[in-house]
């Protein structure tokens, strides 16, 4: 049987930049290239996917919806089960979310953060709580059921309280799945520049891990259930997209500063809009770096990222040093390991990243 594989799009579209962001984005313009150029990928890429399944199409950014040209020229050329889109509050009115639903668009994501209108504001976002609202309910009014939102902890000023208010909120909108993300500091952002000003205002250690606590509980409760180390579905709703990134499913990535996963090799694309054009227009892949993993380091990614599911990762036919190093990491008590399956305990869940540096490394 033919794996699948999955396609994700980058439009590195935003109207600002906020201050915590690391991704490659830039103020809406050339288009019209950017568009020459990303069909120019796609068709230069055709051969590795003809004759494939796809299991998903995603287009992430930036913020794709800022160019819904794009994603209409896209659809033209490809369909799949799911069809993801993320927007922001702000962007969304009924008719971008109609359009969106009439081009097959069947999955919207709304980096929805917070629900507490001062702490977006320190984000630096400019929608408000009661945007992020309405937009999740025109999205769900134009026809588009499968609804996720992303929300952020560990955030400069945020309290207990407010994150209880902003989880009681969330579980009332009409949402299928739900992603949570804490706030790390990351090199060359604005939140970088003034880091020492942020840290006496970040929530203990403590707060933290009631603020997780709270959030799995009450999705529990409201059958939003954790399948991934950060995200939470109904039954049925879990990311097909998504998933192909734990299970290791081949993917590739068209637009500026696109990562790619194929055949072994990692790769991404260069994050420089003008060069991307540049290269497409003279016919090669605008590929920035590149490398070939080793088939024992494809081997622990894959087992360490795997572990990120609450289901955990079959195994079979390890080599003899992975098996001993999973047996050492369940001796430390941070993963169950028995009979060609392991997932993590709850002390590894909440020391994931320690754990997946193990593996790798
Ligand atoms: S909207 Fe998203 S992609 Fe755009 S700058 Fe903000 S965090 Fe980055």
């Amino acid at each position: 049987m033919v794996s699948p594989l999955s396609l994700y799009f980058h439009f590195p579209f935003c109207t600002r930049k906020c201050p915590y962001c690391h991704f490659y984005v830039i103020p809406k313009k050339r288009e019209e290239s950017f568009l020459k150029a990303l069909l120019k990928e796609w068709e230069m890429r055709l051969p590795q996917i003809q004759n494939k399944e796809i299991a998903s199409l995603y287009f992430g950014g930036g913020t794709p919806t800022l160019f819904p040209e794009g994603i209409e020229a896209i659809l033209q050329q490809a369909s799949a089960p799911e069809i993801t889109v993320e927007t922001n509050p702000e962007d969304v009115t009924p008719e971008l979310m109609q359009k969106l639903h009439d081009l097959g668009v069947n999955r919207v994501s709304i980096g929805i953060q917070s629900l507490d209108n001062i702490l977006l504001k320190h984000l630096g976002r400019t929608h408000t709580a009661q945007k992020a609202i309405a937009a999740v309910e025109m999205t769900r009014a134009a026809g588009i059921n499968n609804i996720t939102i992303d929300l952020m902890y560990e955030l400069p000023h945020q309290t207990l309280e407010t994150w209880k208010e902003t989880i009681d909120q969330a579980i009332e909108l009409p949402i299928a799945h739900l992603s949570l993300y804490n706030l790390t500091i990351e090199p060359h952002t604005a939140f970088q520049k003034k880091e020492k000003e942020l840290r006496p205002h970040l929530p203990s250690e403590e707060t933290c891990t009631a603020m997780l606590d709270y959030a799995c509980n009450r999705f529990h409760e409201a059958g939003l259930i954790r399948y991934e180390i950060s995200a939470f579905a109904r039954e049925g709703k879990v990311s097909i997209h998504n998933t192909g990134y734990w299970t290791s499913r081949p993917f590739l990535g068209y637009g500026p500063s696109a990562f790619s996963y194929w055949e072994g090799k990692r790769f991404q694309n260069i994050c420089h809009m003008n060069k991307y054009i540049k290269q497409l227009e003279e016919g090669t892949f605008p590929v920035d770096f590149e490398e070939e993993l080793s088939p024992l380091l494809q081997l622990h990614e894959k087992i360490a990222i795997g572990l990120r599911l609450t289901g955990g990762i079959s195994l079979r036919n390890l080599p003899l040093s992975t098996e001993s190093l999973l047996k050492e990491l369940a001796q430390e008590g941070w993963i169950e390991y028995q009979e060609n399956h392991a997932k993590l305990t709850e002390q590894g869940t909440l020391f994931y990243d320690t754990v997946a540096e193990m593996i790798i490394l």
